[in-house]
C-alpha cells in the first residue's frame, strides 16, 4: 500500500493506492465504511494520473467520507430488536424478531434474517443469531476451503480447520497446519472470505509473512490486495457485536 493525499477546498484527502495486474483499464476510487480511502489502479499508472482521477472525484468522496463518518457515530452496540440490519456475505440484511409460542429458529428469507423466539430479549436474539452465524460460517468455509485447495497444487488435501472467534484477527495457522477462521468472517463479501482462507493456506508453507508467503499468496490470488482493503475498511462494523 502507498499512502498519496492531496489538497481539496482546505481539506486534505489522504488515500492508499493499491496497485492490482488484475485491473486492465480503470482507476476505481473505494471509499470503505470506516471513512479510509483506497485507489485501485493498474499496474503502471503514474502516481499523477491517480492524483488527477483521485481530484476529478474529490466532491464525490468528500460525500462518502462524511456519509461513513455519519453511520460510524451510529455504530452503537446492537440491540438486536427488527430493523437493525445484520451483515452476511458482504450485505446487509435486516433482522426480524419475532416471538412464536412453539420454538425457535434463524431463517435468512429474501433479504430478512428472521428470528423466532419464545422469548425476545436482547440476550436470547444475540445468542441465536451468533449460532446461526456460526452455522453458516461451518457450512460456508469448508466450501470453500475444498474449493480453493482443489485448485492449490502443492496441497494434497484440505488441511483440518475449526471456527474461532478473535477479537482482531480474521484467521490463523497452528504450527501443525491446522487453520482457525473467525466466525465473523462469514459476514464479510465472499472475495474476502476467500482472501482470507488463501492467506492461511499459504502459513501452511511459510509460517511468517517473509517475501516467499508473499509471493505465495501473489500466486493463488494474484488481487489480494484490494481485497484486503476492502476487508480491512469493513473490519470495525464486521466485529461489532
Ligand atoms: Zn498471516
Amino acid at each position: 500500500m502507498n499512502a498519496q493525499s492531496i489538497l481539496y477546498g482546505n481539506e486534505t484527502i489522504q488515500y492508499e493506492v493499491c496497485y492490482t495486474p488484475h485491473r486492465r483499464t480503470n482507476i476505481a476510487v473505494h471509499v470503505h465504511p470506516n471513512g479510509s480511502i483506497q485507489v485501485d489502479a493498474p499496474d503502471g499508472r503514474s502516481l499523477t494520473e491517480i492524483r488527477n482521477a483521485v481530484r476529478k472525484r474529490a466532491r464525490w468522496i468528500q460525500k462518502h467520507v462524511a456519509e461513513a463518518n455519519r453511520q460510524r457515530e451510529h455504530l452503537l452496540p446492537r440491540e438486536y430488536v427488527s430493523g437493525e440490519s445484520l451483515f452476511y456475505l458482504g450485505r446487509r440484511h435486516q433482522l426480524k424478531v419475532v416471538a412464536s409460542e412453539t420454538g425457535q429458529s434463524v431463517k435468512l428469507l429474501r433479504g430478512v434474517i428472521r428470528v423466532e423466539t419464545q422469548s425476545p430479549s436482547k440476550d436470547a436474539v444475540k445468542k441465536l443469531v451468533k449460532a446461526w452465524y456460526r452455522s453458516r460460517a461451518n457450512v460456508i468455509f469448508e466450501r470453500r476451503l475444498e474449493a480453493i485447495c482443489n485448485s492449490v497444487v502443492w496441497l494434497n488435501s484440505p488441511p483440518a480447520w475449526k471456527l474461532l472467534a478473535m477479537k482482531k484477527q480474521w484467521g490463523s495457522c497452528s504450527p501443525k497446519g491446522v487453520i482457525q477462521l473467525n466466525p465473523h468472517l462469514v459476514k464479510a463479501p465472499r472475495e474476502c472470505i476467500d482472501y482470507v482462507i488463501r492467506h492461511e493456506i499459504c502459513h501452511i508453507k511459510h509460517h511468517d509473512h517473509s517475501p516467499q508467503f508473499y509471493r505465495q499468496l501473489t500466486q493463488l490470488m494474484p488481487d489480494w490486495k484490494p481485497i484486503k482493503g476492502k476487508l480491512d475498511g469493513m473490519a470495525e462494523m464486521l466485529l461489532n457485536e
